[in-house]
């Protein structure tokens, strides 16, 4: 897929349990943003965001699930045609990385066999909340071949490298 300003187009999606930081995450790696609140959007929203590989020009599309993540209503039209995941929990509640599973079913049901997932533990900057060890998510990310690692969108950590682990993955996969 090409356009006037890029060579590449990929559709990505945001997944994960409400409040654990997917929409702060693209607002850091989209705008270099990040909001202490945060209003539950309506409706599905995506942003772009331009990335050099080599000589080419990347566009990805990062889909955001703006609050319906709650009533499990995100299905097919969210996933179609989308070539990676990247699939949230929050590091300070045990039960958003218990319900990681409950997605990579939904990513099978609903998504592309291909699709490239990275799981990330964010909020790493609430050290002393910390209710999933790094080496949890680092175990889990082995068994289900994902690729895994923590960010801060408030700090700025690693947000830049999970978009871009996951766009250079798609990249070649589809060149
Ligand atoms: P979403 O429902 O998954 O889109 O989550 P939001 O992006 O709306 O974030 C939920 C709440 O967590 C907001 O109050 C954010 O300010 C906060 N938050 C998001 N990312 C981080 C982070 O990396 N560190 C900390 N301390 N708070 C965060
Ligand atoms: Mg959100």
């Amino acid at each position: 897929m090409a356009d006037e300003e890029c060579d590449y187009l990929f559709k990505t999606v945001l997944i994960g349990d409400s409040a654990v930081g997917k929409s702060n995450l693209l607002s850091r790696f989209a705008k270099d943003e990040f909001y202490l609140d945060t209003k539950p959007t309506i409706g599905v929203e995506f942003a772009y965001r331009n990335t050099k590989l080599g000589d080419k020009i990347i566009k990805a599309q990062i889909w955001d699930t703006a609050g319906q993540e709650r009533f499990r209503a995100i299905t097919n039209s969210y996933y179609r045609g989308a070539l990676g995941a990247m699939l949230v929990y929050d590091i300070t509640r045990n039960e958003t990385f218990e319900h990681v599973r409950k997605w990579l079913q939904e990513l099978r049901e609903f998504g592309d066999p291909d699709m490239v997932v990275v799981l990330v533990g964010n909020k790493s900057d609430l050290v002393d909340l910390r209710e999933v060890e790094v080496e949890d998510g680092q175990k889990l990310a082995e068994v289900e071949k994902l690729c895994f690692l923590e960010t801060s969108a408030k700090e700025n950590v690693n947000v830049e490298d999970a978009f871009l682990q996951m766009i250079t993955k798609i990249y070649k996969i589809a060149s």
